[in-house]
């Protein structure tokens, strides 16, 4: 195996010892090599005036676009780079390890937003287009969906709504957060569906460009990722005809077969990346600290050595687990082919998803243990801002707490485990007879009687409508 540069040096954190690189072709390893040479010498140094001044990390995308990466999961015939899940986790991890964690979340979602335009390209000439331009023009896409009124659950766009209109559509959608929000050339959105009747789980999905979304990056502030700018966003615009990504109603599909997938994939290949950096910067700190007094170095006391060695073991087992479930995903689509789409019920990865909500609870718990570990390992010098931990140790933090966090994602596995899939009732929609009945055994006669004659105003209200 040859010995991992940084520059003409050894790289002077983890060797390729502790990386899966028999899970990367030969020109999958030599991209990472490229992206590991870009972030020493281009998205690193950015990285540090992106936490500073809240700096959307425009001039990293210009940098990774020289590289094709915009395109990376688009089609040879469209200009892309034809690749696959595997290649996108190494990508994202590779991109928060050695550069920057902003921009591996800022191209997480442009790699989601991709995944759902791909999805839907076929016969629509408009997302075809898009996608041959993105890294010819750096044109960086995103996904909005959290809405204002239902926070984490971003599947339920309560604020939102379409309507057809001549020539086009009406869409409106308000959004509590948007990674790249004001700064990304075109969104993926998600608004109930036109001639929406009340049921949530009736979602469309649009293709918006930058200048129809209205957004205040000047309002974003966070305690890490601070360059991805994931402010709100306001969209009150007509748009043609042809910008409905898929067939209306798509919206569930869609999110269980590309958004999901892609996000969940990812973002987990971003913690994953961000735990690596800090393994990396405690093992070329630890290594050089001295105390004279002992003459010993940080490295040589054996509780720095158990942080580090059990810091590698977990965040490997949630390496695994993520190229696992790359290597499945590529298993089922044949290698991210986004031909076998043509048919539009034809949805493999979302067989999956259970596996990637474990993918990225793992991930995000991972990085939050070992962010803690690396600080300790490094001590009051990781406290401060010059090492890099500190940075490092903020970004991760976004990973528990962005949606699906880690609290719905371990109450999904549960249930569905337990209960079965259908219990999960994203749209609230299936009623819970045992609450429902427990709760009635506390009531009295006159209260249930009193219940009983609402229920039947509402009741005969409703028939008359
Ligand atoms: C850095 C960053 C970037 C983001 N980028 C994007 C983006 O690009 N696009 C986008 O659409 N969104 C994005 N988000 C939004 C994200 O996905 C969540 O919607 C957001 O973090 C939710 O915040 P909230 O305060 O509304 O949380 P809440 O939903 O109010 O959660 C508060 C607490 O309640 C818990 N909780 C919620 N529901 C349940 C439940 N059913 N059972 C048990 N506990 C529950 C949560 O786990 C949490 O502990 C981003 C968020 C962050 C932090």
């Amino acid at each position: 195996m040859t010995a991992k540069k940084w520059g003409s040096d050894d790289f002077w954190g983890l060797g390729y010892e502790f990386d899966p690189q028999w899970l990367l072709t030969p020109q999958q390893q030599e991209l990472q090599a490229k992206l590991i040479e870009l972030s020493r010498t281009t998205l690193r140094e950015n990285a540090v005036e992106s936490d500073r001044k809240l700096i959307f990390p425009r001039k990293n995308f210009e940098a990774l676009a020289k590289l094709g990466l915009l395109g990376l999961l688009v089609p040879k015939e469209l200009g892309g780079l034809g690749e696959n899940h595997t290649c996108a986790a190494m990508v994202v991890e590779t991109i928060a390890r050695y550069g920057c964690a902003s921009t591996a979340m800022c191209y997480t979602m442009h790699t989601g937003a991709v995944a759902a335009a791909m999805l839907r390209a076929h016969g629509s000439p408009v997302l075809q287009d898009l996608m041959k331009r993105l890294d010819k023009e750096v044109l960086i896409g995103t996904l909005s969906y959290s809405d204002p009124e239902t926070g984490s659950h971003f599947w339920y766009p309560v604020s939102s709504g379409a309507e057809k209109v001549e020539n086009g559509w009406k869409v409106r959608k308000k959004a509590s957060w948007t990674t790249s929000g004001g700064f990304a050339d075109w969104y993926i959105i998600q608004t109930t569906s036109p001639d929406f009747g009340g049921n949530y789980s009736d979602l469309t999905c649009w293709l918006i460009m930058g200048d129809e979304a209205k957004a205040e990056p000047s309002k974003w502030d966070g305690m890490g990722l601070r360059g991805n700018q994931s402010g709100t966003l306001e969209v009150n615009a007509t748009i043609p005809a042809d910008r409905m990504v898929g067939p209306k109603g798509d919206g569930a599909n869609s999110n269980d077969e590309a958004v999901d997938p892609f996000f969940l994939l990812c973002s987990s290949a971003c913690w994953n990346g961000i735990a690596l950096g800090m393994i990396d910067i405690a093992k070329n700190h630890t290594t050089r600290k001295t105390h004279v007094d002992v003459g010993m170095r940080v490295a040589d006391y054996p509780t720095i050595q158990d942080y580090v060695g059990e810091a590698i073991i977990d965040t490997n087992a949630s390496r695994a687990l993520a190229f696992q479930m790359a290597k499945a995903m590529d298993a089922v689509t044949n290698g991210c082919d986004w031909s076998i789409h043509k048919d539009v019920n034809t949805l493999p990865r979302a067989t999956l998803l259970h596996w990637m909500w474990q993918v990225k609870f793992t991930a995000a718990k991972n990085v939050a243990h070992v962010s803690d570990k690396m600080l300790h390992a490094c001590g009051g010098t990781g406290y401060k801002p010059a090492l890099g931990i500190e940075r490092y140790l903020r970004d991760g933090k976004a990973g528990w707490v962005m949606g699906p966090t880690n609290e719905v994602l371990r109450q999904f596995v549960g249930k569905m485990a337990l209960l079965g899939i259908g219990s999960l009732d994203y749209w609230n929609q299936s009623l819970n007879e045992r609450v429902l009945n427990n709760e009635l055994k506390k009531m009295d006669k006159s209260a249930k009687l009193a219940l009983a004659k609402k229920l039947m105003a509402e009741a005969e209200t409703k028939a008359a409508e």
